[in-house]
């Protein structure tokens, strides 16, 4: 059997990351990856924040194909026939290193992918990994077809439904909940029209997210992300959400029904959608994450359970690209010490939580539990928007006080045990 040093399987960003830096180590380094090429089958939303990254990976980021900047967030609370749109701009978002960028998976993942290739790891498309090989419990590496390759160690880079994971044993049974799914539509338009309709200067981007009656009462939301020349247009929704709905939903109409929505619309206008994609995406968390390694192998990004749904954001990239990087440090220790068992590779866990991955994961593990409340996608979008629309109406009779009003409609609506209670569960996040 052919042999190597380390096999890395996926050539997402987990998987490149990791290549990355073992790339001038000495050590022969595989990435294979199933798709055509690097980004072929990676979908993302997606932005990427960059301030995480870089104490991992400084130098490398000049060069990148980022899309856009952000520097303008909006928020939209979705009723069924209104919409309260809330928008924050700092000057801090303006200030370099940029917080955060928008991508596109397909441009930046062969980006990446050819650097990698560059410093010396070799990134082989078109090869998809069907088992793992072991000897008394070890990994020792892959079979692709009829190809068996040995190596010292395994890298499962293989997202979100890592199978390597569950060839390993160091995963439990997958449930719906844990998951979500992603999918979007890639909106061409010009440069300029994207920056008139929101508002932001040259090379400028904004993010933005929704929530509401465009899920029909379903745990999830939309998102809205400029690049260079498109937009990216998406819902995710949990997965148990969609199973439990009585009449299931064909996922693409309710996307259909929410580009339909004049708040949509407006700014789709004229753009024609180039790219169509849908993806699974982990809302498990600190509770849905596997053993992260074991004799001859190790688990990173998404394979690794590491994403997070923070509410106002979702976080998952810097995850596989941070864990790629110090999966590499663990195995550049190993190779030193020519020991590559699960003690030596449990390295990987302490630098893991040291990180902020890991530390980010525990702050918010009770995320999934806030976000099952239905009335956060029914009632609170809806009950905000007809306040609005309340005191923004005026017709041929006379208006009433606002504060008598209004404020006691308010009350009403939110200052009752049900809202207390939602209220002590929101603290927890
Ligand atoms: C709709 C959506 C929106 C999102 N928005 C954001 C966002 O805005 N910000 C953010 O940070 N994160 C976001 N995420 C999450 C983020 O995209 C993921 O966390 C990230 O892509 C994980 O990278 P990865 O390299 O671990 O996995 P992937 O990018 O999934 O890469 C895995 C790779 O492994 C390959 N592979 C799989 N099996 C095999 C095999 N057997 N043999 C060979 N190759 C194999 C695949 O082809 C793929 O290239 C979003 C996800 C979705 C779906």
């Amino acid at each position: 059997m052919e042999k190597v040093d380390v096999i890395i399987v996926g050539g997402g960003l987990a998987g490149l990351s990791c290549a990355y830096e073992l790339a001038d180590s000495g050590m022969t380094v595989l990435v294979l990856e199933r798709g055509d090429f690097s980004g072929s089958k990676n979908v993302t939303g997606g932005r990427l924040y960059l301030r995480p990254i870089l104490p991992y990976l400084p130098d490398i980021w000049k060069e990148a194909p980022f899309e856009r900047h952000v520097v303008k967030e909006i928020f939209t609370a979705m009723g069924k026939h209104n919409s309260t749109t809330f928008e924050f701009y700092s000057d801090r978002f303006k200030e370099e290193p940029y917080p955060s960028y928008t991508i596109l998976r397909a441009k930046f993942d062969r980006w990446f992918a050819e650097l990698v290739s560059e410093k010396g790891s070799f990134v082989i498309p078109q090869k998809t990994v069907d088992d793992l090989i072991k000897e008394n419990g070890k990994v020792i590496g892959v079979k692709s077809g009829d190809e068996e390759i040995g190596a010292d160690c395994v890298v499962a880079a293989d997202g979100i439904l890592s199978f390597l994971s569950e060839k390993a044993g160091l995963r439990k049974p997958f449930q719906p909940k844990h998951f979500a799914l992603g999918f979007k539509e890639v909106i061409q338009l010009d440069p300029k029209t994207i920056e008139d309709r929101f508002r932001v200067a040259e090379g400028e981007g904004a993010a933005q997210l929704f929530f509401g009656a465009l899920t029909q009462g379903m745990m999830g939301g939309g998102f809205l992300y400029t690049n260079k020349d498109s937009l990216s247009l998406g819902l995710v929704i949990g997965l148990h959400a969609l199973n439990s709905k009585a009449t299931r939903e064909e996922v693409y109409k309710l996307l259909d029904r929410f580009k339909e929505r004049p708040e949509i619309k407006n700014i789709i206008r004229g753009g024609e959608t180039v790219e169509y994609s849908a993806h699974l995406i982990t809302e498990g968390g600190i509770y849905n994450m596997p053993k992260l390694y074991t004799d001859g192998m190790l688990m990173v990004g998404d394979a690794a359970g590491l994403g997070l749904n923070m509410l106002f954001t979702v976080r998952g990239m810097e995850y596989a690209i941070v864990s790629g990087v110090l999966a590499a440090r663990t195995i550049k220790e190993a190779k030193a010490k020519n020991d590559f068992s699960a003690s030596s590779l449990a390295k990987y866990e302490k630098l893991l939580n040291e990180s902020f991955i890991l530390k980010e994961m525990h702050t918010f593990k009770n995320t999934l539990a806030v976000l099952e409340n239905e009335r956060l996608f029914t009632k609170y979008p809806q009950v905000i928007s007809d306040l609005f629309e309340k005191v923004m109406w005026v017709d041929e009779n006379p208006k009433e006080e606002i504060y008598k009003t209004k404020i006691a409609e308010l009350k009403k609506q939110f200052f009752n045990l049900e809202t207390l209670k939602d209220w002590w569960q929101f603290r927890k996040i």
